[in-house]
C-alpha cells in the first residue's frame, strides 16, 4: 500500500518535472521524486530501469519508450561501456548536459558542477537539422511540446538546458547547482584518487574522486588548454532580446534567417540610409523572446553615440565606460524594428540574469579553438583523461548557427574518447591519437559535410563523419598530450601501443571494474576504506578485502563515521561479526538504498557468492561515502 502511494506520489512529480521551466525546480522536483522512490543518482543501470518500474503513468511511459530506443543501440554495451568510470562534468550549458547524457547512456557514473543556479540565457540557438533529430530522440517534445515544429529550426538558450537538464536526471545523472570547479586536486597517495576543489570548498563534492574531467564551462575554460585564434577584421555582435506577448500581430511578422540574409545588400543600404544603423548580418527568431542578432559597423555605432570614443583595442572600445547604454539600447530597438518593418511597435526589453535589460554587445574579432581537444595527467598511480566540449574546445560563430551544431558533435566525440579510455584493451596513447584525429574534422563541419542518415548518429563518429581517418594523427604526435610523475609509464603506454594492446592490468596508474578482474579493484576499495578508518584502527586486520566482512565491524565503523547518527559504534563491540553485518546490511539497506546482495552469513565466508557481486556492493558503499 506504501510502496503503491509512493509510486503515485512519484509519478505526480514526475508530470510536474516535465512542464518545470526554472533549474530550482526541476533540481527540487526530482530530488522529492527520487525521494519518493527511494533512489540516488547512479550510474545508468542502477538507477534508470529502477525508477522506469515505479513511475508507470503514460507520460512517463512515452519518455521510457524513447530512452529505452536510445540505450539499446549497441554502442553502449548495454549501459556497461564504462562501468566502474567515474566522470565529472564542469558546466551545465548545452554540451555539459549533452556530454552528461552521453557518459551516462554508456554506464559511467557522472556528476555535473554548475556555478550558477539558475538558467536564465534568453537567447537563441539555431539548431542544424541532427541537433533536431537528436533532441527529438531524447524527448524534447515530452518536455517542451512546442520543439521545433513545423519549420521552426532554433531554441533559446534556456529551454534546452531546462530540456537536457531533465533527460540527465531522468537516466541518473547527479547534478550540482550553484557549485564552481576551480581546480583538479591531485591524489594525494593515500588511496584516494583525482579530486576537484570547488567553491563552496566544504561541498560534498569535494570529496568525489574521478577518473575523467569534461571542461564544458564555456569559452572561459578553467582546465587551461593552449588556445589558438583566429583574428579576424573587427566584428561586433549585438544581442537584443524582446518580450513576446504573443498578439496576433506579433505571430504574423516573419523571422529573418541570417545566412541568407547576410547577401540581401539592398536591405542594409536602405536600413543605412534611414537610419543610420550600418550592419553586416541581422538575424530575428520568434521564440519564448523576440531574439535579434546583428553584426554592426564600428563607424555606425560611433556616430550613433553608442560608442563613446574611437580605440585600436576592441577590449577598450567596448569596455563598459566607452559604451552609452541607453544608446546602445536604442540602437538594437531601431534596427529590430526596420528588419521587422515596424510591425511589432511598442517593443518591450525582456530582463537578463540581472534584471536588466537584454541586450549585450561582444567583440567576435577573436575566437578561439583548444589545440588539443583531450590530454591525460598521471599522478601516484592515477590517471585522469581531460577533455573539452563545445564553447571551450571550440569558439563558435553564433550568426551562422554552429555553436550548438559543433559543440553536440564535439559532446559525442568527448563521450566516444571517454568509451575507448574505459576499454582495459586499449591504450592511453591510442585513445588520445584517435580523438585528436577526429578533432580535426571538427570546424569543417556543416549540415551538408556530415553523414546523411542523421537518425543513426550516436558517439561512433563513423555514423557522423563521412570519410573519417581515426589514424589521421599518430601517437607520436600526442605523446605529448601525457603528463606524468613517472616517466616510466610513458615509456610503458608507448611501448603498449606498439607492441599490441596488452591486458589492461598490465597498463600501470588505471583503474579496474570489470568482472573476473577483482584484484585492483578490491585493492583501491581496501586501500580507500582503510584511509578512512584509521581512528578506529583496524587497518593492520584488514589484508584481503574480503576482510572487511569477516572483521564484521568495518562496515559498522564505515557507516558511524559519516553517519553517526545511524550506528552507534561503541555498541557493536559486544556483538558477533554475524551480527555486526546483519546490522550494516540492514541499515545500508534500509536508509542508504543500497540493496543487500547477500545474507550475513554468506559475507562470512564469501565462498558461495562471486567476488564480482562482493566488490561492487562494496563499491556501492564507498561511492555513496565519498560522495556524502
Ligand atoms: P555555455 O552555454 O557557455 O555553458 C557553460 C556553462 O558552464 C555555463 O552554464 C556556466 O555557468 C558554467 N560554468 C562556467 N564556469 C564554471 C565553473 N568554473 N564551474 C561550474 N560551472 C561553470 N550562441 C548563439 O548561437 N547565439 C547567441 O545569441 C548566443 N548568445 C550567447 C550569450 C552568452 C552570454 C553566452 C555565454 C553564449 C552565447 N552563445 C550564443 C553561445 C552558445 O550559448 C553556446 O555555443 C552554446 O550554449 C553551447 O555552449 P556550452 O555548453 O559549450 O557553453
Amino acid at each position: 500500500m506504501a510502496e503503491h502511494a509512493a509510486a503515485a506520489e512519484a509519478a505526480e512529480l514526475f508530470d510536474l518535472l516535465c512542464v518545470a521551466t526554472t533549474m530550482r525546480q526541476i533540481l527540487a522536483l526530482h530530488r522529492a521524486m527520487c525521494e519518493a522512490v527511494g533512489l540516488r543518482p547512479s550510474p545508468l543501470n542502477d538507477f534508470y530501469p529502477k525508477l522506469k518500474a515505479k513511475v508507470r503513468s503514460w507520460k512517463a511511459q512515452a519518455l521510457w519508450k524513447k530512452f529505452d530506443a536510445r540505450a539499446a543501440h549497441r554502442v553502449y554495451g548495454k549501459g556497461n561501456a564504462c562501468s566502474g568510470t567515474r566522470v565529472l562534468v564542469i558546466g551545465a550549458g548545452p554540451c555539459g548536459l549533452r556530454t552528461a547524457i552521453e557518459a551516462q547512456l554508456l554506464g559511467a557514473k557522472v556528476v555535473v558542477l554548475e556555478k550558477r543556479d539558475r538558467i536564465t540565457r534568453n537567447n537563441v540557438l539555431h539548431l542544424w537539422p541532427f541537433v533536431i533529430t537528436d533532441l527529438r530522440n531524447l524527448g524534447a517534445k515530452k518536455f517542451y511540446g512546442k520543439f521545433c515544429a513545423g519549420s521552426i529550426d532554433h531554441i533559446s538558450i534556456r529551454q534546452l538546458q531546462c530540456m537536457l537538464l531533465k533527460v540527465a536526471l531522468l537516466l541518473g545523472v547527479e547534478i550540482h547547482e550553484g557549485v564552481s570547479f576551480d581546480h583538479a586536486l591531485e591524489p594525494s597517495g593515500d588511496g584516494t584518487g583525482w579530486r576537484a576543489a570547488v567553491t563552496p570548498s566544504d561541498h560534498a563534492v569535494s570529496h568525489y574522486e574521478f577518473d575523467v574531467l569534461i571542461g564544458a564551462d564555456g569559452k572561459r575554460n578553467m582546465l587551461d588548454f593552449r588556445r589558438k585564434e583566429f583574428r579576424g577584421k573587427l566584428a561586433i555582435a549585438i544581442t537584443a532580446n524582446f518580450i513576446n506577448k504573443k498578439t496576433e500581430a506579433e505571430a504574423k511578422v516573419e523571422e529573418i534567417s541570417g545566412v541568407a540574409f547576410i547577401f540581401n545588400q539592398a536591405f542594409f543600404k536602405e536600413l543605412y540610409s534611414r537610419t543610420g544603423i550600418d550592419l553586416e548580418n541581422i538575424v530575428y527568431y520568434k521564440d519564448e523572446t523576440h531574439y535579434f542578432v546583428m553584426t554592426a559597423k564600428k563607424h555606425s555605432l560611433i556616430d550613433k553615440g553608442v560608442i563613446i570614443e574611437d580605440m585600436a583595442d576592441p577590449a577598450e572600445l567596448l569596455a563598459q565606460a566607452n559604451v552609452d547604454t541607453q544608446k546602445l539600447h536604442d540602437y538594437a530597438r531601431e534596427a529590430a524594428e526596420f528588419s521587422t518593418q515596424y510591425q511589432m511597435p511598442n517593443l518591450e526589453f525582456a530582463v537578463n540574469h540581472y534584471g536588466k535589460p537584454d541586450v549585450a554587445m561582444f567583440d567576435f574579432t577573436s575566437m578561439f579553438a583548444a589545440e588539443m581537444s583531450c590530454r591525460v595527467v598521471v599522478r601516484k598511480g592515477c590517471r585522469l583523461l581531460q577533455c573539452l566540449v563545445g564553447d571551450s574546445l571550440l569558439e563558435p560563430f553564433w550568426p551562422t548557427g554552429s555553436g550548438c551544431a559543433r559543440g553536440f558533435l564535439s559532446s559525442m566525440d568527448a563521450a566516444y574518447a571517454i568509451k575507448l579510455w574505459s576499454n582495459p584493451q586499449n591504450s592511453t596513447l591510442g585513445v588520445l591519437a584517435q580523438r585528436e584525429s577526429i578533432y580535426r574534422l571538427l570546424n569543417q563541419t556543416t549540415p551538408d559535410t556530415l553523414q546523411r542518415d542523421i537518425s543513426a548518429y550516436t558517439v561512433d563518429p563513423a555514423t557522423r563523419y563521412p570519410n573519417l581517418n581515426r589514424e589521421s594523427v599518430n601517437s607520436w604526435q600526442v605523446k605529448h598530450l601525457i603528463d606524468t610523475d613517472d616517466p616510466a609509464i610513458l615509456e610503458q603506454t608507448f611501448m603498449d601501443t606498439h607492441a599490441l594492446q596488452l591486458p589492461h592490468a598490465e597498463t600501470p596508474g588505471k583503474r579496474k571494474r570489470r568482472s573476473g578482474d577483482t584484484l585492483p579493484q578490491g585493492a583501491s576499495l581496501l586501500r580507500w576504506i582503510s584511509a578512512q578508518l584509521a581512528a578506529y584502527q583496524f587497518t593492520a586486520e584488514l589484508k584481503e578485502p574480503s576482510d572487511v566482512f569477516r572483521n564484521g565491524r568495518v562496515l559498522c565503523a564505515l557507516i558511524n563515521r559519516y553517519r553517526p547518527d545511524l550506528i552507534d559504534f561503541a555498541a557493536t563491540k559486544e556483538m558477533s561479526p554475524l551480527e555486526c553485518n546483519e546490522l550494516a546490511f540492514a541499515v545500508l539497506e534500509r536508509e542508504l538504498h543500497i540493496d543487500r546482495v547477500m545474507n550475513a552469513k554468506q559475507s562470512l565466508e564469501l565462498t558461495d557468492v562471486e567476488s564480482r557481486i562482493w566488490l561492487n556492493y562494496l563499491d556501492q558503499i564507498c561511492e555513496l561515502f565519498r560522495g556524502e
